[in-house]
Order: structure tokens, then sequence, then C-alpha cells
């Protein structure tokens, strides 16, 4: 029977996902623009790892906010950033929330997706490079876009909690 040496199996591991020990990374390494992935490895759920770090989808009707109506902002799970509120949010029925516009154009950023044999508009959060879902042009008035975003990506403020987590850019009263 053949084994595989014990540090083989080790070297194996720290190769899978992101539940191995990783060193942090030295402030002076820290991009502008987006943080390194192993960065994330114990700040985000394995589910949310998967979404916003390796371009995962989570299955459709599954999500926490597919049928989610109250009042309130939608924000990046991976740095909090303000990207959707729930006045753009519609019913879709495509089992992902959905929404007709980010709440601020440059919230968000739209790269051409042609993985999985397919041509897609991936979206992603522009403060942490984080991939959310896809955007679609079969969306209702006033856009005709739908912005068809993994739950697992999200997190959910009500209104009356947001100026608590108010953009940085926001003046100060
Ligand atoms: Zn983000």
């Amino acid at each position: 029977m053949t084994r595989l040496p014990l540090l083989a199996l080790l070297a194996l591991a720290s190769l899978v996902g992101c539940n191995a020990q990783q060193p942090a990374p030295a402030a002076a390494q820290a991009s502008s623009d987006s943080l390194r992935a192993s960065s994330w490895c114990g700040v985000l759920s394995p589910d949310a790892y998967r979404v916003l770090r390796e371009q995962g989808t989570e299955p459709r009707f599954s999500g926490e906010f597919w049928l989610h109506e109250e009042d309130g902002v939608y924000v990046c799970m991976g740095c909090g950033a303000h990207l959707f509120d729930s006045g753009a949010k519609f019913k879709s029925n495509s089992g992902w929330p959905s929404f007709y516009a980010p709440t601020a154009a440059e919230g968000v950023g739209e790269h051409l997706d042609l993985s999985h044999g397919m041509r897609r508009m991936e979206v992603v959060c522009n403060a942490c490079g984080g991939h959310l879902g896809h955007v679609f042009e079969d969306g209702p008035p006033p856009t005709g876009l739908r912005y068809c975003i993994n739950s697992v990506a999200l997190d959910f403020v009500p209104r009356d909690s947001v100026q608590l987590v108010a953009p940085a850019s926001r003046p100060v009263d």
C-alpha cells in the first residue's frame, strides 16, 4: 500500500479552501484596491468566501434575502460597502435577490465573464473586489437591468440603523 508522506498531505491541505492557517499579510503588502484572498480566511463564512473570493454561486431559492422585503440597505458582506437599496429590489422569481440598480454606480464594477460556457457580466464590489453575482438585461423599468446577487455576499442593515454604517465619503453633520 502506498502512503503519501504526512508532509505532502499537509501541503495539499494548505492548497484547499481557506481553512488552512495563513500568515497575516504585512501592512506594507496590502493592496490599495483589494485585499489578498488569504486575508479573508476566518473573516468570511466558508459559503461567503466561496462566493465573494472564489466566484461561487449559492443555490437558487436557498439564500437569506431572495424573499426579503424589509426596508433598508444591503451592504457587502466582505467590507460593509453600501451596494443596494431595498427600494431597488424586486421579485424576479430567479431564486436570488434582484435589484434594478445599485445604490451608486461607482459602488459596483462589471466585468465580462465567459466562464461555464456563458457570456455574462459579473458584478463585483468596487471597494473590496468581492464577487457579488451577475447583471442581466431583462430587468424592470427604469433601468431594464437585473442585478442577480448572491444573498451570502450581502448583509442587511435596517433603514433606521443605516446612519451607523454611512459611507466615509458622506459629509458629517
Ligand atoms: Zn466589498
